[in-house]
């Protein structure tokens, strides 16, 4: 009898023992199909020759069923141990909310709400009216609008300020941030066309003056965000463009990105520019995201100028680019934290992560060593080592902060083969590999992440 005829039929598999135990606790449609998926992978094997015969074992059937059912009924969207030391991590979720909206969070999602009931008046009311005064009241801007993100928010305001006009931009702004937003696409969304000037590294404001006419609906300016022109260069300061701007009767709009708050450069973290400063500067629209160094949820944000932020309120665009009851619960619960900088500082896990000192993190190294050890195999070495960590979410690109990594070895698992097996976990630990050696930064470990690297590296001994 050949293998393939002795792959057992999916009517006696449900008449094992371990198959009534899992058919007592998960759906019956449930297990068939880990059932099913497990005899195509046997039917697969068998054809190119890779089945063995102790895989058909009823033991070990069940158990790849077991695990099929597993991995079928687990979470897609999961906790993950970032240990790669890049702060915002697009692919990790960004920012990690800070501990203290929890309450409010909790509140808004379980409950109703006044969402767009005005309590006062007993009157239909406006969603985005809860966090306005606030984010004047931290930006200094006359008005404020949030939506879904901030490519929502340009887009939003483009289509509202520019569409059927030119906006221009200078070649050294046409930016791409991740996910395919592209300042030239979004503009052609938008309705707005493209008015280039200046050149890739340099843009002087007689480039400006001289490409605007009757048809300029907007001056935009555009953060670079995710990389740097270095070397031979010249750009246009906002004050600048509100200058032209005001020559020729045309608004300032910018993209700034990250939405930065507070001035970090106490902390060595230098060039990037707050949105008060922009708004000082004159700048009539500037959008950027609630989720880079604002350190709160996925959100756009929109301050300015009234009479600019007035269209965009009343734009149909704003219906479907809306943003959810449960971020602006996040939202306002970290534009809060605001008021008080020291306490942004400290309660806001971006923006402790990134100011955390080298000093700090290496006591933070010894003290997270001690307890993974304790925790976890003799064959398992960890070693404490300087390095470097990044900000990511198209922050400073090329700022280096100084960090203590934890470097794990373990004989017989190469560190590719590590990084495989730890991102394989129920919880997955990333990390990253540099010179032979996988690595977590420990400047983006949690404190409750500990527990779960120690069951990792006992799973990976094991
Ligand atoms: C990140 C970024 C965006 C996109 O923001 P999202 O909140 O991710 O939509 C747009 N423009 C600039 C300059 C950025 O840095």
């Amino acid at each position: 009898m050949t293998l393939f005829a002795r792959i057992p039929k999916v009517d006696k598999i449900l008449e094992w023992d371990g198959t009534k135990v899992l058919l007592g606790v998960h759906p019956r449609p449930t297990v068939l199909n880990a059932v099913r998926s497990v005899l195509d992978a046997f039917r697969t094997a068998a054809r190119n020759g890779s089945l063995r015969e102790e895989e058909l074992l009823e033991a070990a059937v069940t158990s790849r069923i077991e695990r099929e059912v597993a991995r079928s009924t687990a979470f897609s969207l999961r906790r993950v141990v970032n240990g790669t030391g890049v702060v915002i991590h697009t692919n990790l979720g960004r920012s990690p909310l800070s501990k203290r909206v929890k309450p409010i969070l909790d509140e808004i999602a379980f409950g109703y709400s006044n969402l767009e009931f005005d309590l006062d008046r007993g009157e239909r009311g406006s969603r985005y009216s809860h966090v306005e005064r606030l984010i004047c009241e931290l930006t200094g801007a006359e008005a404020a609008l949030v939506v879904n993100n901030n490519a929502a928010a340009v887009l939003l305001a483009l289509s509202a300020l520019a569409a059927g006009k030119e906006v221009i931009v200078s070649r050294g702004e046409l930016v791409e941030i991740g996910g395919s937003f592209r300042i030239p696409d979004v503009m052609g969304q938008g309705g707005a066309i493209l008015r280039e000037v200046g050149t890739t590294n340099r843009t002087h404001p007689r480039d400006y003056r001289q490409a605007v006419t009757p048809e300029t609906a907007l001056l935009l300016k555009v953060h670079s965000s995710n990389f740097a022109v270095v070397g031979f260069t010249a750009e246009v300061s906002a004050a600048e463009l509100v200058a032209i701007g005001k020559e020729h009767s045309v608004p300032v709009m910018a993209d700034i990105g990250s939405g930065c708050l507070l001035d970090l450069s106490p902390f060595g973290i230098r060039g990037e520019p707050t949105v008060q400063e922009f708004v000082k500067a004159g700048v009539d629209v500037i959008t950027f995201s609630g989720d880079k160094l604002l350190g709160g949820p996925q959100a756009g944000i929109i301050v300015g100028r009234r009479e600019f932020i007035a269209p965009l309120t009343k734009h149909p665009l704003l219906r479907a680019l809306r943003i959810d009851k449960l971020t602006l619960a996040a939202l306002e619960g970290t534009l809060r934290l605001f008021r008080d900088e020291r306490q942004a500082l400290a309660e806001i896990p971006t923006l402790r992560m990134l100011t955390a000192s080298a000093a700090e993190l290496a006591t933070r190294a010894r003290s997270f060593a001690r307890r993974i050890r304790r925790a976890s195999p003799p064959d398992i070495r960890l070693t404490l080592t300087s390095g470097i960590s990044q900000v990511g979410g198209g922050a400073y690109p090329l700022l280096e902060l100084p960090t203590t990594l934890m470097a794990v070895e373990a004989d017989g698992i190469s560190p590719q083969e590590m990084e495989i097996r730890l991102r394989g976990m129920e919880i997955p630990v990333t990390g990253r590999i540099h010179r032979g050696r996988f690595l977590l930064d420990v400047r983006t470990l949690q404190d409750d992440d500990i527990p779960f690297i120690a069951a990792a590296l006992s799973s990976l001994a094991g």
